[in-house]
């Protein structure tokens, strides 16, 4: 599988969680995929596909992503063709005579397509080898885009009972998770749960103050880059990107009150790098599917956390470093209130409330963001056990060398949250943690922290006289400091359990025992806060010191390109290839064949324009180009290690010794001789073993039963021919396979 990556999708490595999903298919199980944003979730389906002696069936819920997905495999030499209501009666067809003479490897279809009978019939004429159900969590009416067409799933569930299915989502929670599960009836399917932490973003709130001088410097910040900026309103998006393209940015609105053309063309403009910025209503969503997303802005407060964790999930989702930026205040609440107020289902009114307040208490925390994001899905340190319903569970939390580790509890924090990563520094709290506990007693322990801060600040309000409040001794005491100050350290005496805050709607103060002891010992206390009131700029994570220059002049050949091929422009190169030419200048076929995501077709059809490309600008500025690292995987770093028994084998099988010959030489089983061998081959050695190849005849019937079983596993096929085939031999041919 590791060589069909390579050749295909130009890829050294699996992600965490793609290797046992693929063994799990070519098992000929059912899967069900929970994987964040970006993941990877199509390579567990697209590279299966490739091997499967028959068709993979892809339902998928955006007719307009359905033709780019099938252009990017195109483009790596994968046959797969695509039917939905925008094929013409004699294209569909077309297709459907290629699907039935077998030369697709994968058909995407739309959900609607599957309530026509005639398309059932025309299904039951194909062999089916693998079912897979993109974006499942549209099939539950409590996810947030439930598609009712989805339901014809659970007919195409019947009509193949034998074929297994992959469904996949990137949903975070649980009731539709089990939604899922329950109404594609995979209660035997195996769950694959990955992390949804999203180590490549950076989380940052920033207060909504002169907004617009904020967003414009951000915007400075990613030159160039793909932005989507998300709005309260349809009015808000108009007025923004007007703003925005007067100060000459490429921007354009985006929202349900446009008419369908017109969001078409601006989502196709976006997605052909010919738009820079989109501005959108939260409602834009699921048409997008653009990978090199650098920053998503939150201009506006979003609505529930659910919504913003699958908003900033679009950035980034070819895992290079990208920034999600909120601008918080507050006074964005009411605009929601106005809403929410009107909801007359008392439930659903009090669950909108409580989703607005989780929002607000994110963007008032003092501590890592990415952890409350983590643990808001039930995710914490270490994490969770995963869902407990359906069959076999694996956590794939925890497996990802791969990716740049942005653990949560090390010293400096996440390390990609605005509050992790802005320097803080100690002082010695007492005093006003003293006055800010008496503030709370003085007052009777009655109120929140809002009515205790202003007592400390000694304001003029009504309340504050009625109740009399203004004679405490405590009125006033804390004037030289700020109001957000005092409510960051109240927060803090309340971490420290010095302060309780009632769970009720109200957030009353009240001391801890802790609190009581801190006064009457007199006690000293010390907290930390932030260096500085600015925020530092928040800095990437470390990337490669790419050439800039070269990087543009690669991405307009790009794009030139796309367009000759009327593709989008990520369907040639992603923004990591680019990235990669532009720090090593690979200039020979062999150098260039290492770069992420270059495979054997795109090394054959824009390898020579690349280099040449590379080439001049190397030559111009003096640059040599550096030679691209091999990844090697674990097993293939244990086969070539020096002096090791594969080594050792390895020697025999050039002398072209027979397997028997070499185990008794190296007094091994010949069983031991034939594994090595197996990794020998895997890991890439090129060895003449065609002597070794087992008669015609007997191979033949192996190489058939292996076809029929559907995978490689060996005990399917040694079912199918019986005794008379030992284990080694199938073993055997199966390297030749
Ligand atoms: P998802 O559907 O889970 O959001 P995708 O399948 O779109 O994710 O993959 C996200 C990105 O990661 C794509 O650009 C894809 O090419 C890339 N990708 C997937 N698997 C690998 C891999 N093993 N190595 C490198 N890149 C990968
Ligand atoms: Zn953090």
């Amino acid at each position: 599988m590791l060589t069909l990556l390579k050749t295909h999708f130009g890829f050294d490595q699996f992600r965490p969680g793609q290797e046992a999903i693929i063994q799990n298919v070519l098992d000929n199980k059912d899967a069900f995929v929970i994987m964040p944003t970006g993941g990877g979730k199509s390579l567990c389906y697209q590279l299966p596909a490739l091997k499967l002696a028959g068709l993979t069936l892809v339902v998928s819920p955006l007719i307009a992503l359905m033709k780019d997905q099938v252009d990017a495999l195109k483009a790596n030499g994968i046959a797969a063709e695509f039917i939905n209501s925008t094929l013409s009666y004699n294209e569909i067809e077309r297709m459907q005579a290629d699907a039935r003479t077998g030369r697709i490897k994968l058909l995407y279809i739309a959900p609607e397509r599957l309530a026509s009978p005639a398309f059932q019939n025309f299904l039951k004429t194909l062999a089916v080898s693998l079912i897979a159900i993109d974006e499942a969590h549209c099939i539950s009416e409590w996810g947030h885009d439930f598609r009712p067409d989805y339901r014809n799933l659970i007919m195409l569930r019947q009509n193949f009972p034998q074929v297994p299915t992959i469904a996949l989502t990137a949903t975070a929670t649980e009731k539709v998770r089990e939604d899922i599960i329950t109404q594609l009836n995979l209660q035997k399917a195996k769950i694959f749960l990955a992390s949804f932490n999203r180590p490549n973003l950076t989380y940052v709130v920033r207060p909504k103050r002169n907004a617009f001088d904020g967003l414009l410097s951000i915007l400075e910040k990613h030159k160039n880059s793909s932005v989507i900026i998300y709005c309260f309103s349809r009015k808000n998006t108009e007025n923004l990107s007007a703003d925005l393209r007067a100060e000459g940015f490429s921007a354009l609105p985006y929202h349900a009150g446009l008419d369908n053309l017109a969001r078409k063309q601006t989502q196709e403009k976006f997605i052909r790098d010919e738009l820079r910025i989109i501005v959108a209503t939260i409602a834009f969503g699921m048409g997008i599917d653009k990978p090199d997303v650098r920053l998503i802005v939150h201009y506006d407060l979003p609505k529930t956390i659910e919504g913003y964790y699958q908003e900033t999930g679009r950035a980034g989702r070819d895992n290079l470093p990208s920034e999600c930026v909120l601008f918080y205040s507050f006074g964005d609440t009411k605009k929601h209130y106005f809403f929410i107020d009107q909801i007359t289902d008392n439930v659903e009114r009090e669950s909108a409330d409580r989703k607005l307040k989780q929002v607000v208490e994110f963007c008032e925390l003092d501590s890592c963001r990415r952890e409350f994001l983590l643990s808001y899905f039930g995710e914490h340190n270490p994490p969770a056990p995963p869902l407990g319903k359906g069959g076999d569970t694996e956590d794939l939390s925890d497996s990802s060398p791969s990716l740049p580790r942005r653990g949560l509890g090390g010293g400096n924090g996440c390390a990609g949250c605005d509050i992790c990563l802005t320097p803080k520094e100690e002082f010695d709290a007492t005093i006003i943690a003293q006055k800010i506990l008496s503030a709370v007693i003085r007052t009777g322990q009655r109120f929140g922290a809002n009515y205790v801060i202003k007592v400390l600040k000694g304001s003029a309000g009504q309340k504050i006289r009625e109740r009399g409040h203004e004679n405490l001794s405590v009125y006033g005491i804390a004037r030289d400091h700020s109001e957000d100050e005092l409510k960051s350290i109240i927060k803090m005496l309340i971490a420290k359990k010095l302060l309780v805050k009632s769970a009720d709607e109200y957030q009353i103060l009240s001391l801890a025992s802790a609190g009581k002891k801190f006064l009457q010992l007199r006690e000293k206390i010390i907290l930390s806060k932030p260096k500085s009131d600015e925020l530092r700029a928040v800095k990437t994570m470390e990337e490669l010191e790419y050439d800039q220059a070269l990087f543009e002049k690669l991405r307009q050949l790009r794009k030139q390109i796309a367009d000759e091929l009327g593709v989008p422009p990520f369907v040639i190169f992603g923004d990591v290839a680019l990235r990669q030419m532009a720090y090593y200048f690979p200039q020979s076929q062999e150098n260039f064949s290492r770069v992420s995501g270059v495979g054997e077709e795109k090394l054959a059809r824009f390898g020579k324009v690349f280099i040449s490309q590379i080439a001049g600008y190397a030559r111009e500025h003096g640059l040599s180009e550096k030679n691209i690292p091999v990844r090697r995987s674990s097993a293939e770093r244990g086969v070539k290690r020096e002096g090791s028994t594969y080594e050792e084998t390895k020697k025999y099988f050039l002398q072209k010794l027979p397997i028997e010959e070499i185990a008794e030489k190296r007094g091994l089983a010949p069983s031991t001789i034939t594994g090595h061998l197996e990794k020998l081959i895997l890991a890439g050695e090129k060895l003449d073993i065609d002597y070794l190849k087992p008669p015609a005849d007997r191979f033949e019937k192996i190489k058939k039963a292996f076809h029929e079983s559907g995978g490689l596993t060996l005990s399917p096929v040694r079912e199918i021919l019986g005794e008379e085939y030992s284990y080694d031999e199938l073993r055997f041919a199966r390297i030749f396979l």
